[in-house]
């Protein structure tokens, strides 16, 4: 019989779990840290105490950047199994959360086999849920119904619910007086926009959103609190409707904390990088250290077909400055539902990116895969560099593709090659260049 709820409430009591052990292990920090961590709310460790087959991880933004991939049955892609194998591909490839968006038939089963199988933290949506779990039109569905499916998604093992808690009817008026060129680009924050303003009533996230801790603390299910007002264009980013709802989710953080349950913020979505340090900043300070959960940001509004690559340059930005996960964005995004190479292409991209803030923030051993790989170029030790990419398969097949005549070089400059002469040079060897 465990001696806490969740995570937090243990951390709380000063009792170190079988999660922040593992936790610590990973990050090379000591079981204690992440103990004090989690405590103050900046470590969430998302472990649905009915995830049995969970591998955990800490989000924070002092441990590793962790990345997130949607997947999920749709209209389109209806095979669990399927579905399956892309989840574990995406595992493999480095995704630490798995956020189950399905949207077509029953979801429980596919939800459950998640939960059952995979190893990676998982995350739903309940909002968009709803309305397939009920088979029934958005504004039929009561308040009681959404906190229902909060429920059955607790119940079902899954470890963090993104919940659109910061919008209010005054939002209402609020995005009508604003003139947004974008409105509300969140999926979520725009079902519940709608749902507002069909039935005249309060949002009901905000509303019950004691008795929605209630249920999250029973199953230790974290809470993503989502930022509907996040920017869709860089022309939106930074104003009123996205700083007013991240106040209140800092408010709305502090209210779950007192209840023992975790939390993460989300974050943009588009914006300019000069505005990308200042809002992680600001996330940080209005919503007490939380983890900050971005989507993006994406850096320019013009790059469809390459929007991994916007939001990478976004998201090594935002974790650099103190994001400390980032959501993947594919080649597909603004376009159409991601394909397997879709897929593939955004979970590099935010990993690259992941990366590339990790050694900039100093995470402890982050950049000993990248000193390790200069030894590997130096020395023309391929098998070794191989063994440091984060995509061996890709980086081998370019080679092999092209090769050298040579082993100390490569057909990029073949006997000019740089490395080559200076290796030769300074060990006194006559460098042959023609
Ligand atoms: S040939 Fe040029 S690109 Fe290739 S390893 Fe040598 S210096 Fe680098």
């Amino acid at each position: 019989m465990r001696e806490y709820a969740t995570q937090m409430e243990a951390a709380k009591k000063g009792i170190v779990t079988p999660e922040m052990e593992a936790v610590a292990a990973k990050e090379y920090r000591t079981p204690e840290e992440i103990r004090q961590w989690v405590a103050e709310g900046r470590v969430a460790i998302c472990a649905n105490r009915l995830h049995k087959c969970l591998d955990p991880n800490g989000v924070g933004s002092m441990l590793r950047t962790k990345i997130n991939v949607n997947l999920g049955v749709s209209r389109d892609c209806k095979d669990y199994n399927v579905e399956m194998q892309k989840v574990m591909a995406a595992v493999e490839m480095g995704a630490e959360a798995i956020m189950d968006l399905s949207s077509h038939g029953d979801t429980q089963p596919f939800r459950r086999k998640l939960t059952a199988e995979c190893p990676a933290m998982i995350g739903t949506v309940p909002i968009y849920d709803s309305v397939i779990h009920y088979q029934r039109d958005l504004a039929t569905l009561t308040a009681r119904d959404f906190i229902e499916v909060i429920r059955l998604h607790a119940q079902d093992g899954v470890d963090f619910v993104t919940l659109h808690c910061g919008i209010t009817r005054r939002t209402i008026d609020q995005i009508r007086a604003q003139k947004r060129k974008m409105n509300i680009v969140s999926r979520g924050g725009s079902l519940v926009f709608a749902w507002m303003s069909m039935t005249g009533q309060e949002n009901p996230f905000y509303e019950y959103f004691d008795e929605i801790l209630d249920i999250c603390r029973e199953y230790d299910v974290t809470i993503s609190l989502g930022d509907a007002c996040r920017p869709g264009c860089l022309a939106d980013a930074s104003d009123v409707c996205q700083i007013e709802e991240l106040v209140r989710l800092g408010e709305l953080t502090r209210r779950a904390w007192a209840k023992d349950v975790q939390v993460m913020v989300e974050g943009p979505g588009h914006m300019p990088m000069d505005q990308i340090e200042a809002n992680m900043k600001l996330q940080q300070s209005l919503c007490h250290g939380a983890p900050f959960y971005v989507l993006g940001p994406i850096v320019t509004d013009i790059a469809p077909g390459y929007d991994h690559i916007t939001a990478a340059i976004g998201g090594a930005m935002a974790a650099a400055a103190g994001a400390a996960f980032l959501c993947y964005v594919t080649p597909a995004e603004h376009l159409a539902l991601p394909n397997v190479e879709d897929v593939k292409q955004g979970i590099m991209a935010s990993r690259i990116a992941a990366h590339a803030a990790d050694i900039a923030k100093k995470v402890p051993h982050a950049r000993d895969a990248d000193d390790a790989m200069a030894d590997a170029r130096r020395t023309f030790d391929w098998e070794k560099q191989w063994e440091c990419s984060l995509d061996p398969e890709t980086a081998r097949a370019i080679r092999a593709s092209r090769a050298p005549e040579q082993e100390d070089s490569c057909s990029m400059c073949g006997k000019f090659c740089a490395v080559r002469s200076m290796n030769k040079a300074l060990s006194g060897e006559y460098i042959d260049i023609l």
